[in-house]
Formats: structure tokens, sequence, C-alpha cells
């Protein structure tokens, strides 16, 4: 059997010495370590050679995609039908996933200068290249080092040297069919292998609990690595690094029998049926990034099913429990509780959801000459606006009427007058100056990661008056 590691890593132990001394003289950004961090012995000192970044990235290329991808495993997982279904609608790009994909190549760079040996002449002139992408923003730069940030701790955890492999491609068809995977990061010291995904996204934060594409990589990861390993590995953990949402990584962790037992058991069968277009249509939440969600007739009947809603809260009785006159014998008061309030604002959120994007393909159908029955597309309200403003206004003005009747004279933002002091300048001379009211009250899920807003009634709940 071939060795997955390349044969340096166990013969090269000079290299470690060498990248030590090469990362003291780096360009690498500064970084706050924790004291703890910084006082132990440089990381790359001690972290054993990883494949470099040409070979995995080789390894990395995919023939093709594959009908079950990883990335919408929670997909298929659940409705074993979509992967089927999807091949109809072509494959969108968006602007976002060309951000994300950038993002995660500096991502890599920085991983690799901080855990192999790279110079800085290379590790600049490769940063320059990505950097003269279109979609670059300097923010990726801090977003990188976040996520190196939190490999080196990880790495800091291990009492030994663990295997530090970037961009690590993995074999997943003993479970799915034809499925392979790119891990972002895969560490492996003493009895455990940790994966670290980084997501660029903001609009979903995405969990590491119970997140079955972490969950097929850990899988594809001890196939990998079992072979050299052995059955050392007991416990899989695994990471969300998501740095623009929020600075606390997600973690979780699973031994490696109960990874074992949710491939076999829940993966398998789900994926035979879903690769073999013997699968069921089911809808949810889960229809979110569905290419064909928009026209999909079961989710259509999900949400149409609004007959549903009068069984929604207690299913269970035979009275229903929005009729008002049900209310009385089944004990409730008058008025809906707050428990059904918030049922009823989930099942109400999916259905706007899903009217908007029914909303969105018929305006593009029209657009494209089909023919949706009651539907047509008009000019939306638009708004003047001089052809050329200077030329209108001076003509005013050539016409008698005075500059300051026609010009607000007005400061510029807080924000732009920041962007022309500069931040630090700005706070030294304004600092004091400066007030964020309260934002206002906005209702949204609990899984936002924002805190929670704090109105005088909550700040003041449990305080008993006194007299
Ligand atoms: S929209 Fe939902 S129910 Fe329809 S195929 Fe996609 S995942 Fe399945």
């Amino acid at each position: 059997m071939t060795c997955p590691l390349p044969v340096r890593s166990w013969l090269t132990p000079g290299r470690w010495t060498r990248s030590s001394t090469r990362s003291r003289t780096s360009a690498w950004p500064p970084l706050r370590y924790s004291t703890k961090i910084s006082t132990r012995l440089s990381l790359t000192a001690c972290v054993r050679w990883a494949p470099t970044f040409k070979e995995e990235r080789l390894m990395a290329t995919p023939a093709k995609h594959a009908l079950l991808s990883a990335s919408a495993a929670h997909r298929w997982l659940k409705c074993t039908a979509a992967p089927t279904y999807e091949m109809q609608f072509p494959p969108k790009t968006s602007e976002y996933a060309e951000e994300g994909t950038l993002a995660h190549s500096i991502c890599e760079l920085y991983a690799r200068k901080k855990f192999t040996v790279m110079s800085t002449r290379k590790f600049n002139s490769e940063l320059k290249k990505l950097q003269e992408h279109p979609l670059y923003k300097p923010e990726m730069l801090t977003t990188a080092e976040s996520y190196v940030l939190y490999l080196y701790g990880v790495c800091m955890r291990y009492e030994g040297m663990p295997h530090v492999n970037m961009e690590v491609r993995v074999d997943l068809s003993d479970y799915v069919p034809q499925g392979f995977g790119t891990c972002d990061c895969i560490i492996i010291g003493g009895d455990t292998l940790h994966i670290t995904d980084y997501k660029h996204g903001q609009g979903v934060v995405v969990e590491a609990e119970g997140n079955p594409q972490m969950m097929l990589y850990a899988l594809g990861a001890l196939k990998r690595y079992t072979p050299v390993f052995g059955d050392k590995i007991k416990r899989v953990s695994m990471a969300i690094v998501q740095p623009r949402v929020t600075q606390d990584v997600k973690e979780c962790e699973m031994t490696v029998d109960e990874l074992l037992a949710w491939g076999e058991n829940v993966v398998k069968p789900a994926a035979q049926k879903a690769f073999n277009g013997e699968g069921e249509f089911c809808a949810g939440a889960h229809c979110k990034f569905c290419r064909g969600r928009d026209v999909c007739p079961a989710r259509a009947k999900l949400n149409t099913a609004l007959e549903d809603f009068k069984d929604c809260i207690t299913p269970d009785k035979a009275q229903n429990p929005l009729d008002p006159a049900a209310r009385k014998v089944l004990g409730l008061p008058p008025v809906l509780t707050d428990a059904e309030v918030g049922d009823l604002l989930t099942r109400g959120a999916n259905l706007v959801e899903w009217y908007e994007g029914l909303r969105s393909y018929a305006l593009q159908a029209i657009l494209d000459g089909k023919e949706i029955p009651g539907y047509k597309v008009v000019e939306g309200r638009s708004v003047r606006a001089f052809r050329d403003t200077d030329a209108a206004l001076q003509k005013l003005m050539d016409s008698g009427f005075d500059k300051a009747v026609i010009y607000d004279y007005e400061p510029k933002t807080l924000a732009q007058l920041e962007k022309i002091v500069g931040a630090k300048r700005f706070a030294e001379l304004l600092g004091d100056q400066i007030v964020k009211p309260k934002g206002k009250a906005t209702l949204t899920d609990e899984k936002d990661p924002r805190a929670a807003y704090s109105s005088a009634v909550v700040d003041f709940a449990g305080v008993v008056q006194d007299g």
C-alpha cells in the first residue's frame, strides 16, 4: 500500500530546523499570540513536513464533479431525490463563490508560509498575483491571518509534533459512490485527527456540530491516514473557521467508532439511493441552495399545504388548537401563546422565502420570453434625474436663482471623514466625540450570532419593586 505521506516527512528532520530559522526572518504579518503560545517553540520547528503545495494541488484537482458532493450532503441525506432532480438545472457560479475561492487561496498561501518551507520572496510574489484578482479585498489578509492563527493554536494543543497537511484530497467512495472532497487542513497527532474548514461567506452561519460535509471529510481523512497511523486515531475533531461572521471557531468532536457507524448506517444507504436515482423528495430547510428549489413540486406542496398550519402546533390533539371554540377545551388561552407565535413565525419565514423565490423565477421566465398565466412584467418606479447635473444647476443660477437656494451645504459622513483622516488619527482627534446610538430592535431567529437586544424591560426583568 502506498504511504499517503511523502517519504521525506519521516526522513528529513533537518527541515524543521531550517524552516524555524526562516520563520523568524519571514515577512509574516504580526499576530497577537497568547503568552502561552508565544513562549513555546516556533511551530514551524515542531510540525512534521507536509506535502508541498504543488503536490497537494495536483492531487486536489477533481477529474469531474461528483453527483453527490460533500458540500451538498446536508441536502441529499434528507432529500435523496435532489441530486438527480438538480441535474436538469445548470450549475451557476456567483461572484460570492468566486470571492470565496480567492479567499481560500490566500488562506492556503498563508498556511503554507507558516507550516512549510517557503521563501518570503515566493510568498510575496504569489500573494501579489492573488491581489491582482478583481475580487480581491484587503479584508482577505485579515481573515487568512485568523485562519492560520487558529491552526497554530490547534497544533499547540498536541503533546508531540502533529502532522499538518493543507488542501488534502480525500476519497469518500467507500460511502458515497464516486465521492471525493478536499479538506482545507488536516492535523494529526496523538489519538486525534483534526479537520478545519474555512468559510468565507457571511450569509449563513455554519455549525460544526452534526455537519455532514465535515463528517464525510473526516471519513475520507481516516481512510487516507489509517494505513500510516493504524488504529492510533481514536477521536476526530472538526472545526469551522468563519471569521467574517464570528471570531469564535465552531468545533465538535466524536469518536472514530461513532463516525464509522454514521458512515455505515446513515450515509451509505442514502447515498446509494440518491446515486441510483431511486431517491425520495423531502422538502425542508435544506432546500435553500437546491438549484431547482423555485420550481420543485415537493417544495411547493410543503409550502402550499396551508391547511397544515392548523395542525402544526399540537398535531396529536383531536381538536384544532387554532379554532377559538376548541381552545377552551384544550386549556389554551383565547389568544395565541408565545410558543405558538414562535412556531408560526418559523413556518411563515419558510413560506415567504419560497414565495419570493417563485416570484424571481417568474420574473426571469417572462423576461426570457416565456408566459406565466396571470402575470406580466412592467417597469418599476424610477426617479427623475438631470442628464448633466452641473449644467442644469448652472442654468438655474444663470436665470437669477441664488446658489445658496440651489445647494445644501452638508459635511461629509463620519465614515468618509475617517477614511480621509485615517482610522488612528481620527480616533485620536475625535474619539470622544463619537456616540453609537442603540440600533433599532430587529426580530431574527435565535441562531443569529449578534448579542440579544437589551431593552429596559429585559434589563429590569426580575427586579422586585419596593413598597
Ligand atoms: S427543492 Fe428541496 S425537495 Fe425539491 S429537490 Fe431540492 S432539496 Fe429536494
